[in-house]
């Protein structure tokens, strides 16, 4: 669990994005998922955890439906306060577009979650406000820790699961500030 590669990435000159910090806390784990208008829309699952968030870019976003199962690809370790990030990304920078926070909240994982990261086969539950009950992500390509690792994301069987409802299209706001993409992109662009 590193910010090196984050930091490397960026140039904090040029992008409003937290520098961050490694963080350790004996609160509850956070997690956070950001939809991010880059060159390709995308939702950024983030899981609190020893200190830093790991992340998985997820193109499709979540789904309630147990049967989909949607490519989540393992991208660099973020600093805690990125979850609390909003806001625009300079063009020609990391990443540079429309970042929301879309979802948050607390999760928990079944078992130690650094074994089940180090193992590729993570059991959780989200308490989000949008997002509920149990969800599971496993390793399908690469190696724990290498750049461009495939997982797949999706929801177990729960009251929380649906086969009809699109959750992405229900709710497509902010949680922290009710804007759309859009409204951030202007307002903040
Ligand atoms: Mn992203």
């Amino acid at each position: 669990m590193s910010l090196r590669k984050y930091k490397e990435k960026r140039d904090f000159k040029a992008t409003p994005e937290p520098r961050g910090k490694k963080l350790t806390s004996d609160h509850e784990l956070i997690f956070v998922i950001q939809k991010h208008a880059a060159s390709h829309l995308h939702y950024d699952l983030r899981l609190e955890m020893h200190g830093v968030l790991k992340s998985w870019a997820v193109p499709k976003g979540p789904s309630l439906d147990p049967s989909v199962k949607h490519l989540a690809i393992e991208v660099e370790d973020h600093p805690l306060e990125y979850g609390g990030f909003e806001g625009v990304i300079p063009k020609g920078q990391y990443g540079g577009g429309a970042v929301m926070v879309w979802d948050g909240g607390v999760w928990e994982c079944e078992g130690d979650p650094i074994k089940a990261y180090q193992k590729g086969d993570i059991t959780f539950h989200l308490y989000g406000k949008k997002l509920h009950g149990a969800w599971k992500l496993i390793r399908i390509k690469g190696k724990a820790n290498d750049d461009k690792t495939n997982w797949l994301l999706f929801k177990l069987k729960d009251k929380y699961a649906s086969k009809t409802k699109n959750i992405i299209e229900a709710k497509p706001l902010s949680i922290l500030t009710k804007r759309s993409i859009q409204k951030i992109a202007e307002e903040d662009g």
